[in-house]
């Protein structure tokens, strides 16, 4: 049974992302780049933007909330207490910079440490996917219903070759039907979720990437592990899997073979 707070709370980010629908095709027509580590990490005024607007909004509805989000210092949250968004503001930001599309806002709140809403934002194709505990996953207003099973011989997988040793490599391409990337960590989560790929590995993401994942993962029956196959820390993030049930253990098994992995 959802609680009617749930629900409220529900409505109310539902309704922000209806500002967002607003703001987004200014911020995009204003866009700038800036370079983070190195000339692959970007960030935009975008995901700025998007971020502080999220957290003024936090401030004003849910003054007892607290944000771990990208573009932020976080030293001061306490991720396992309490009322806590965890926010990629742009996850996807080198595709809205070189592409404008595939990009996603992603979304995940934890009450002292349970997943209860998550929200991955697919804006250039209008599509809101969310998961209420208790109650399932949408797409907009129609319900997603648990992927069918998919062995690893017939499953699309999808990870970042750059970081997988080359024996891994091609034993993933081997073992499954193909591979793809969409190359925003929340979409291609997406996919998994939807049963159009088998997994989706990222050896290293920060709790920002995988906030909402957990919550599709719980309701929709897939798996989500680290690489050992054991639990995620949410506030921590590290090497993880999201999968369909059918070849996950296939995966992880190549996963842990040889050489394995970098992060
Ligand atoms: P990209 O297009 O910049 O990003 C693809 C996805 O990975 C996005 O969700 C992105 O989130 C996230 N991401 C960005 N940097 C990451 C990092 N250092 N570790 C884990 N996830 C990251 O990816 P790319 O152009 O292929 O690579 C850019 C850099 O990120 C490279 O150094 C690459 O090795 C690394 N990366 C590593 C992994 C991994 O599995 N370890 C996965 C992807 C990228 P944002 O858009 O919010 O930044
Ligand atoms: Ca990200
Ligand atoms: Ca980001």
């Amino acid at each position: 049974m959802v609680s009617e707070d749930l629900r409220k709370l529900d409505q109310l980010i539902c309704n922000w992302l209806n500002i967002v629908d607003d703001i987004l095709p200014q911020l995009i027509e204003e866009m700038h780049t800036d370079t983070k580590k190195d000339r692959f990490d970007l960030v935009t005024n975008v995901d700025k933007q998007i971020q502080d607007h999220f957290q003024a909004f936090l401030k004003t509805e849910l003054p007892t909330h607290q944000l771990l989000a990208e573009e932020k210092n976080n030293d001061d949250i306490q991720p396992y207490e309490g009322h806590l968004w965890i926010m990629d503001p742009i996850d996807g930001t080198a595709n809205l910079v070189k592409q404008q599309e595939d990009y996603c806002i992603i979304l995940g709140y934890f009450v002292d440490g349970a997943p209860q809403l998550s929200y991955i934002y697919d804006y250039p194709h209008g599509k809101l996917y969310k998961a209420i505990a208790g109650e399932g996953a949408y797409v907009n207003q129609s319900p997603l219903l648990p992927p069918p099973t998919l062995s690893i011989a017939d499953a699309i997988l999808s990870f970042n070759p750059h970081v997988l040793n080359d024996e891994t490599i091609k034993d993933l391409f081997q073992s499954s039907f193909s591979y793809r990337i969409i190359g925003s960590c929340g979409l291609d989560s997406i996919r998994v979720i939807k049963g159009q790929f088998g997994a989706h590995i990222n050896t290293n993401p920060k709790p920002w990437d995988i906030a909402a994942q957990f919550l599709f993962a719980k309701e929709l029956g897939l798996k989500m592990t680290g690489l050992d196959g054991g639990e995620v820390d949410f506030g921590q993030g590290g090497p993880f899997i999201i999968s369909n049930p059918g070849c996950h253990k296939e995966v992880l098994e190549i996963m842990n073979k040889g050489r394995g992995y970098q992060k």
